[in-house]
């Protein structure tokens, strides 16, 4: 029997990651919708390749290159945010979330209002709309399985256990590529240097977020969503060898870790076979091999970005969407050359702590809204437009 999946940011590392997996398992799925933003002519090869259903473009101006890529392919074509809501509440056993940053929100959302099994990699989405999200996920019976390694890692260690018997939550971070740079090399660092990661190939966005250590913040306010326990027994270790992708610590002592290569396709290929296991074309684990595993703890003198997310988690309500909001907007910022690695962080904190928090968010749109207010402040802070 096939499944049907839905790829929203199919053309992403973790779309391409997703389709490799269905690449080699072609049988057992059917693909049903698959997004991008505005590279049109890989969306239109990928929907030939896999026999999409629909494709669909978030830019509009893409348009009318997607529907000529696609022409007489049989494939659907659109384009708009209305037409990838659209493509994410379609019926689907699936919905791969890999769309980057809060604009993967709204889908993700409109697949959740279906009751849809959500394999969730966006975690900007969780860590905006937070409360309001897990809420929708209760109240339609949908269900989110987290892709993220370390979110992954987590929820594999609860198998069997229970959030009521765990002592603490440790999420590894590898550090990232400027892990042991000075404050003066890391104002001075490059775009480049800042996205060569060490273990992982990724985006650039979250590859910049783990140079930064953002990405570990939010991971931190993802957690505190998909494992609620006290946010002071969810814990960040520094691990540069990435074996180790996180751990659970039950009362009794006991602590459970997931390991496995540094490669998307295993907590990927996890969340496709669940609650089953399927083949990945890994090699075994070699410890011998790695030698060493060594744990620090987070230098946040130098990298402020979890300190900042777990003052945003603490506070709570709308203040993990700013802080959200206004990191994407530093990043799109160091990325295009305009302001120094250093001054991320530095905005980010100017922008939570700038006073005058709006409400809690009850709805999707309140959480567009307040990422659309912070991103103004964000902008007009850096002055970049
Ligand atoms: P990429 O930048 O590689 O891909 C992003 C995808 O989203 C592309 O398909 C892109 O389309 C699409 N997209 C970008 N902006 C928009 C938009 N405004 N509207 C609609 N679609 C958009 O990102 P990654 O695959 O690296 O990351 C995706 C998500 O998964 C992120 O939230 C990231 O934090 C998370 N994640 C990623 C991991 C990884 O290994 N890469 C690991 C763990 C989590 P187009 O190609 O047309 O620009």
């Amino acid at each position: 029997m096939s499944r049907t999946i839905t790829i929203l940011g199919a053309t992403g590392s973790v779309g391409a990651s997703t389709l490799d997996l269905v690449r080699r398992n072609r049988e057992q799925w059917q693909v049903g919708a698959l997004t991008a933003h505005s590279r049109a002519g890989e969306l239109a090869s990928l929907a030939r390749e896999f026999g999409a259903r629909l494709a669909v473009i978030a830019d509009e101006t893409q348009f009318p290159a997607l529907k000529e890529a696609l022409a007489g392919s049989g494939v659907e074509a659109a384009a708009g945010r209305e037409a990838l809501c659209e493509a994410a509440a379609r019926p689907a056993d699936l919905v791969m979330a890999a769309i980057v940053g809060c604009a993967g929100l709204a889908p993700v959302m409109a697949a959740i209002e279906q009751g849809r099994t959500v394999a969730l990699a966006n975690k900007e989405a969780l860590v905006s709309a937070g409360e309001v999200m897990t809420a929708a996920v209760e109240r339609h019976g949908a269900r989110l399985l987290p892709v993220d390694s370390e979110h992954n890692a987590i929820f594999q260690c609860l198998q069997g256990g229970r959030l009521d018997e765990v002592r603490s939550i440790t999420l590894t971070a590898s550090g990232g590529p400027l892990r042991t740079w000075t404050p003066a090399q890391l104002d001075a660092a490059t775009p480049a240097e800042a996205i060569a990661h060490p273990n992982w190939d990724m985006g650039a966005k979250i590859s910049v977020d783990s140079a930064t250590m953002f990405n570990k913040g939010l991971e931190l306010i993802e957690a505190h969503h998909l494992f609620p326990i006290p946010l002071e027994r969810i814990r960040i270790l520094v691990h540069p060898q990435s074996v180790i992708h996180s751990m659970v610590e039950y009362r009794d002592g006991s602590t459970l870790a997931q390991l496995g290569p540094s490669d998307m396709r295993v907590p990927i290929a996890s969340c496709l076979a669940w609650p089953e296991r399927m083949e990945t074309p890994m090699p075994p684990l070699d410890l011998a091999a790695v030698g060493e595993l060594t744990f620090f703890e987070p230098d946040e003198a130098r990298f402020p970005a979890t300190a900042l997310a777990r003052q945003a988690a603490e506070a709570g309500g709308a203040a993990p969407a700013v802080l959200n909001a206004a990191n994407e907007i530093a990043v799109e910022a160091f990325l295009a050359g305009k302001i120094a690695f250093s001054r991320i962080a530095l905005s980010v904190r100017s922008v939570l702590e700038a006073g005058n928090l709006p409400p809690a968010p009850r709805t999707l749109d309140d959480v567009l809204m307040i990422d659309e207010a912070a991103r103004a402040m964000a902008r007009e802070r850096l002055e970049v437009r």
